[in-house]
């Protein structure tokens, strides 16, 4: 918070054009900020394309097994969309990763197309299940406009570094009234609210843009959109009680770092080393279902010290407890994710007939 400076000014809010912004944290390393206009949230300034292919090349690694395992809920979010393309057709999958989506509506009877920037995610959907999966940007995919009766973007959005031309370019892959389907993290949700910085999502530099049922609805009409539905979800592997360990984790950090600063361990000026700064830094659980100490764990660059280690073990042993939890707040949590305080945000928008 006390370090943030002001976003540069010739930059203005993606969704409101508005310049002014406040400053919320800085959130490993990177400044995050709220737009005084819509209350989008956003880090500034944009890390470089390089500095995010070198962060995705080190630490965007996706256990290929969760995939297999989460077959019935990709089945269950193509279903979903059916709802709005009943006669479904042509579907592109922005952010394709390993092709299991696509896989999914193909068996449904979508003929499939895939983007995905991951060399090896692209490479294995192409292999594995024999799909056009291009590597590279959407703006360079060779697509042609008009041609796609529906796109989705399951937790894409707030990864790119401009989501208003992505957005503009999936409108004009669209067929005039295709319909795109989006899955973002919610800014707005309860989770986000109580735990601040410690939220899950809240994890620059994977994550750059944080979306609420206002902010996203407002940029998607901006793009060429008729919004049809919005809602809030729970999103995978995130609880009350997920929220409550991972502040408590950070509590207890914060605690002792303090206690330490005057007695021993002279302190790098840039906390690197601190375990603070070990733990912000790796990736926290993202769509694809990993939990947050199988995330810590794949990627951990360090052994972390015995007290990390005890709160990493204890994340790891309620992990049974916390799915457990999700299983019966159900009944409570459904009407929350009603009034828009769930952790996913779920926006369907179809492109409007004469484009703008
Ligand atoms: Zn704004």
């Amino acid at each position: 918070m006390d370090n943030a400076s002001a976003p540069p000014q010739t930059t203005s809010c993606l969704v409101c054009g508005a310049t002014r912004a406040e400053p919320r944290f800085v959130q490993r390393g990177y400044p995050v900020f709220r737009c005084t206009g819509c209350s989008l949230e956003f880090v500034a300034p944009i890390p470089s394309a390089s500095e995010l292919a070198d962060y995705y090349n080190r630490a965007y690694t996706v256990p290929l097994e969760r995939y297999a395992a989460a077959g019935h809920r990709n089945i269950a979010r193509i279903a979903d969309l059916e709802r709005w393309c009943p006669s479904r057709g042509r579907l592109l999958e922005f952010g394709a990763s390993y092709g299991h989506s696509l896989a999914s509506a193909r068996e449904r009877g979508w003929d499939v197309a895939g983007v995905e920037l991951s060399p090896t995610a692209s490479e294995y959907a192409r292999t594995h299940f024999g799909m056009p999966v291009f590597n590279c940007d959407l703006a360079d995919a060779p697509l042609a406009d008009g041609s796609f009766d529906a796109v989705i973007g399951w937790h894409v959005l707030e990864h790119v570094r401009n989501p208003k031309d992505q957005l503009q370019r999936l409108s004009r892959l669209l067929k005039p009234g295709g319909v795109l389907g989006l899955r973002v993290p919610n800014i707005e949700s309860f989770g986000a609210r109580a735990a601040g910085e410690w939220w899950p999502w809240m994890c620059p530099p994977a994550h750059l843009w944080f979306f609420s049922s206002a902010t996203l609805p407002r940029l998607l009409r901006a793009c060429g959109f008729e919004v049809l539905e919005v809602k809030t979800l729970r999103g995978d592997g995130n609880n009350l009680y997920q929220y409550a360990l991972m502040a408590a984790g950070s509590r207890l950090n914060d605690l002792r770092l303090h206690l330490r600063r005057g007695a021993d361990a002279p302190r790098r000026a840039d906390g690197q080393g601190s375990d603070r700064a070990m733990m912000s830094k790796v990736p926290l659980p993202d769509a694809q279902g990993a939990t947050a100490s199988e995330a810590i764990r794949t990627v951990s660059p360090a052994q972390p010290s015995g007290l990390l280690q005890a709160w990493l073990r204890l994340l790891d042993r309620a992990q049974p407890i916390t799915d457990a939890l999700a299983r019966g707040t159900r009944p409570l949590m459904e009407p929350l994710e009603r009034r828009g305080w769930g952790d996913e945000l779920l926006v369907y928008a179809r492109r409007v007939t004469q484009s703008q």
